[in-house]
């Protein structure tokens, strides 16, 4: 490939890889980054502006590239390596369980015992009482039981984990009776016929996708019958001419013919959501009530802790789930024990759980409320005073998300933005790629924010990052 002379006396231009690094021991900011990565920082940007004059032989506008223009992308570079790649992210779509988005903020009751408990030494698996070893199973058990009203409690690393054990404890080379409208597959690729299949059960689908009867159920036990699963559909509905078998018919079948009942709740909650004028959504308290053997459940969906998958029901079941061994790998680690634990606690009291459990707050806040973070932020938003910008109040609808209240649309008051001459994609691209990035989304060309599920102090990073995205467009 022969270059032309402008191309040859730009790359003749580029600085060395000495002179930058002799250069860069000016530029305090780097101090705190690695030397070797300031040296891949400096190779990669040198090989970019090579590549870009190579590849443009006719570009008017390309500069011979200078020290202190080189010196300013070695700058972003190397910040750019030397990045954290899991980050805070601005969540400004209104989905509070947000799967992408880590689903569930802790409460800080939850932070601050993390904190603690990671900082130093703990009983986590050491009885204080009687001086030996102690089991880390047994530190949220009693608080799990008195919340759910459950005989027995086990925390696991996930939900998902916590089907795969039930199913391979309680029904392994067993069939296990399901529905067909509730073969669940949710994001992540969790799908209840595959976890089955790896727990050893045999998965045997009955009745029709919109309508299970209880003689579907009753005419399908055999001897080698050997659980009645029951999957709460937790991210579709089923509606129009349908029937299904409630929890409580279920399990007045497996009484009579001595079988075990289990439900997967996913997204597990204790709240009543339809106390606070939302829909209804079934609690982990009315399934066991229903008498249900296990029920099964998320940390982080609803509930608003971290990740875990708990179990609760009777106690025959669980102790046979504990000595599983099955369980020792799956087992839920001391962090999120202890965000857990906190978690758990601020359920005795129902009001200081909505108050100070970010997922209940957000899905129960009044629209009051939003429509004065949104006046807020909208506000902030016009003092940047660009005529380019345009800010309008929108009435739109946030999601719980996270495969719970599937059809809930929770009514909220949103700001969406436009920009002359900028589309909606741009925008959602420049604010992606912000530090932090802010992830909204958009409807009718316009950008939206809703203030569902901003932190107090977000409306004013969204407003550095539209007014530093207007200063460099223009
Ligand atoms: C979310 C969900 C799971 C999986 O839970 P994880 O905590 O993501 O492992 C299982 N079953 C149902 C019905 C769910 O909604």
């Amino acid at each position: 490939m022969s270059l032309n002379k402008n191309q040859q006396n730009f790359l003749k231009a580029i600085p060395s890889v000495d002179r930058l690094l002799t250069a860069v021991q000016n530029e305090t900011e780097l101090d705190l980054i690695p030397k070797n990565v300031i040296v891949r920082a400096i190779r990669e940007t040198l090989d970019e502006l090579r590549q870009n004059i190579i590849a443009k032989p006719n570009q008017a506008n390309l500069n011979s590239p200078s020290l202190a223009s080189t010196l300013g992308k070695v700058n972003l570079r190397a910040f750019e390596l030397y990045a954290l790649n899991l980050k805070r992210v601005v969540n400004a779509t209104g989905v509070v369980v947000h799967t992408n988005l880590g689903r569930s903020c802790l409460p800080k009751a939850a932070i601050d015992h993390l904190a603690e408990i990671s900082e130093n030494y703990s009983n986590l698996e050491f009885n204080l009482e009687i001086g030996k070893r102690g089991s880390r199973y047994s530190i949220v058990e009693d608080l799990l039981c008195e919340i759910s009203g459950a005989e027995s409690a086990l925390a696991v690393n996930n939900n998902a984990a916590a089907v795969l054990l039930c199913l391979e404890t309680i029904a392994r080379n067993k069939r296990v009776l399901i529905s067909r409208g509730e073969l669940v597959e949710i994001g992540g690729s969790f799908r209840i016929p595959d976890v089955m299949a790896k727990s050893g059960a045999i998965l045997e689908e009955i009745g029709a996708t919109n309508r299970t009867h209880l003689r579907d159920y009753e005419t399908a036990i055999s001897s080698e019958t050997g659980l009645l699963l029951k999957v709460h559909t937790s991210n579709y509905s089923i509606v129009g001419f349908t029937a299904s078998v409630s929890l409580p018919e279920l399990v007045e079948l497996g009484n009579r013919y001595n079988l075990p009942v289990m439900e997967d709740l996913g997204s597990g909650n204790f709240i009543d959501f339809q106390r606070y004028g939302l829909t209804a959504e079934p609690t982990v308290q009315n399934s066991v009530a229903s008498g249900a053997g296990i029920v099964t459940f998320s940390g982080d969906k609803l509930l608003g802790g971290p990740q875990a998958g708990i179990i609760v029901g009777k106690k025959d079941i669980i102790e046979n789930i504990k000595s599983n061994p099955l369980t020792r790998a799956l087992r839920i680690d001391k962090l999120t024990l202890a965000a857990l634990e906190a978690t758990l606690r601020l359920y005795l009291n129902e009001n200081q759980a909505l108050n100070e459990i970010p997922t209940l707050r957000m899905i129960t806040v009044s629209l009051e409320e939003i429509k004065a973070r949104a006046h807020k932020l909208a506000g902030k938003l016009e003092k940047l005073n660009k005529a380019d910008l345009t800010v309008k109040l929108c009435d739109l609808s946030s999601k719980a998300g996270g495969g719970a209240l599937p059809l809930l649309e929770l009514p909220s008051c949103c700001v969406g933005i436009s920009i002359q001459n900028i589309s909606a994609n741009t925008i959602e691209a420049a604010l992606r790629k912000y530090s932090p990035p802010i992830i909204g989304r958009i409807e009718n060309d316009l950008f939206i924010f809703d203030p569902r599920t901003l932190k107090d102090d977000e409306p004013a990073v969204i407003a550095e990052a539209i007014g530093y995205m207007l200063s460099n467009i223009g």
